[in-house]
C-alpha cells in the first residue's frame, strides 16, 4: 500500500516512465477517472511518456441513445410525471429535451435518486411518476432495491441500466483502435468485483488495472499497465484495494440478479451490445414503464432517431476522436448550449474538456 499524497513516487514513476520509450493507448471508462486527468495535468504529462489515454464510453448520460430520450418526451407529452437526473433532462432529444418540454407545461422533475421519483408518486397519488432509471452497475441496485421494496402502483421505471464489461467487449471486438491496456473504473469494480473483466484478457490478451480516483491511482495504473505488457503477461490487476474486493459487492450482486435479467442494447454511437443492458424480470413487470405504457410507445416502433446535427458523440464514446477534434466544440457546443450529451453530462468527456481548457478556448 502507498500513500495517494506520496509526490515522491508520483515524480519517480513518470520519470521511469518517461526512459521507457513508450507508444501506447490506454482505455478508461469513467467520468471521473477524466477528470482525475485533467484536472491534474496528468494527461499531457502520460502524453509526454508516450501514454495516450483516451476515454470510452464511461459516461452513463452520455451513452443513453435518442431513442431513450424520445421515449421520455413522448410519456412526457401523453401526461406522465417524469423524473430523472438533472443531466439527463438537459440532453438534446431530436428536436428538444425534456427541460424544454416543461415550457410547454409537461411535468419533469429533477431527482437525485430513485428514491426522490418514489416519494413524488407517494404524495401525488393521482400522477403516474415514470423514473428514467440510466446507469451502469453502480446505480443499478439502488434501482434493484427499490422496486424489492414495493412502490406505489403509479410509480414505474423506464430501464436503461446497461452494464460496462460487455461494452468494453464490444469496443475490443470492433478494432477501430488498437487498444495496449484498459484501466477499469472503480466505482463499478466495487459492485462487480475482478472476476468479471476476466474474460476481456483471456479473449483478447488485453492487460487491465481496476483503478481508484486520485492522482496516484492513475499514475500507479498505467505503471501496472506498463509492467504487465513488459512482461508479456496480461491481467486483471486491483489498484483500487482499498474499496473494491476481489469478489466485490455480493449482497449488491444478488440484487441485480433477483431484479434484473441482461437484454441486447444500443448505446449511443454503438451497434445492439449483446446482454448489455439490464431489464426488469418478469415478476415485476407491474414497474416497467415499457409494458405498463406499451400502447403508448409503440408509437415510436420502427422509427429511428438521429443524433444532433454535427455532433460526432457518437465517436467520441468509442475513443476514435478527442472533444477538440469536434467542430462544435466550445463554439456552438458548450455547457450552457450543449449540442451533444457529452457536453451536458459531468462525466461527459467535451464536459469535462471544456472546464479546464475553458482558458486556452477564450
Ligand atoms: S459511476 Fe463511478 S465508476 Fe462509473 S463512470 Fe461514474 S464515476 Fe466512474
Ligand atoms: S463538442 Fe458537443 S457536439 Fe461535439 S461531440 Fe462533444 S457534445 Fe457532441
Amino acid at each position: 500500500m502507498f500513500s495517494l499524497r506520496d509526490r515522491n513516487l508520483a515524480r519517480e514513476i513518470i520519470s521511469n516512465l518517461k526512459e521507457k520509450d513508450l507508444s501506447l493507448n490506454f482505455m478508461h471508462v469513467c467520468g471521473t477517472h477524466q477528470d482525475t486527468l485533467m484536472k491534474h495535468g496528468l494527461d499531457v504529462l502520460f502524453k509526454e511518456c508516450g501514454v495516450n489515454i483516451i476515454q470510452g464510453p464511461g459516461c452513463p448520460v452520455c451513452v443513453t441513445t435518442p431513442r431513450e430520450i424520445e421515449e421520455m418526451i413522448l410519456l412526457a407529452r401523453e401526461g406522465k410525471t417524469v423524473a430523472t437526473f438533472g443531466d439527463m433532462i438537459q440532453v438534446p432529444g431530436e428536436k428538444q429535451s425534456l427541460r424544454d418540454l416543461r415550457g410547454e407545461g409537461c411535468d419533469i422533475r429533477t431527482v437525485y435518486g430513485i428514491e426522490d421519483a418514489v416519494d413524488i408518486a407517494r404524495r401525488e397519488e393521482d400522477r403516474e411518476v415514470v423514473f428514467m432509471a440510466v446507469g451502469f452497475e453502480t446505480t443499478a441496485p439502488s434501482t434493484a432495491s427499490v422496486v424489492q421494496q414495493h412502490p406505489p402502483e403509479n410509480f414505474s421505471i423506464l430501464c436503461c441500466h446497461r452494464t460496462i464489461p460487455e461494452a468494453l467487449d464490444a469496443i475490443l471486438s470492433m478494432g477501430e483502435i488498437r487498444l495496449d491496456g484498459l484501466i477499469d473504473p472503480g466505482h463499478v469494480s466495487t459492485i462487480i468485483g475482478v472476476k468479471p473483466y476476466k474474460f476481456l484478457t483471456e479473449k483478447y490478451g488485453i492487460p487491465q488495472v481496476i483503478a481508484g480516483f486520485e492522482p496516484l491511482d492513475l499514475i500507479m495504473a498505467v505503471w501496472l499497465l506498463v509492467k504487465q505488457i513488459e512482461k508479456d503477461k496480461p491481467k486483471v490487476e486491483n489498484e483500487y484495494t482499498r474499496a473494491v474486493k476481489e469478489e466485490g459487492n455480493i449482497v449488491a450482486q444478488k440484487l441485480l440478479k433477483e431484479v434484473f435479467t441482461s437484454t441486447d442494447i444500443k448505446w449511443r454511437g454503438f451497434p445492439v451490445i449483446p446482454e448489455s443492458g439490464l431489464i426488469l424480470r418478469d415478476r415485476h413487470q407491474e414497474y416497467d414503464a415499457r409494458r405498463k405504457y406499451e400502447d403508448i410507445l409503440s408509437k415510436l416502433s420502427g422509427k429511428t432517431f438521429r443524433e444532433p446535427p454535427g455532433c460526432r458523440c457518437g465517436e467520441l464514446l468509442r475513443g476514435l476522436i478527442e472533444p477538440q477534434e469536434c467542430p462544435l466544440f466550445g463554439k456552438i457546443c458548450t455547457p450552457s448550449h450543449p449540442v451533444g450529451p457529452c457536453m451536458v453530462s459531468v462525466e461527459g468527456s467535451c464536459n469535462i474538456t471544456f472546464k479546464y481548457s475553458k482558458r486556452k478556448i477564450e
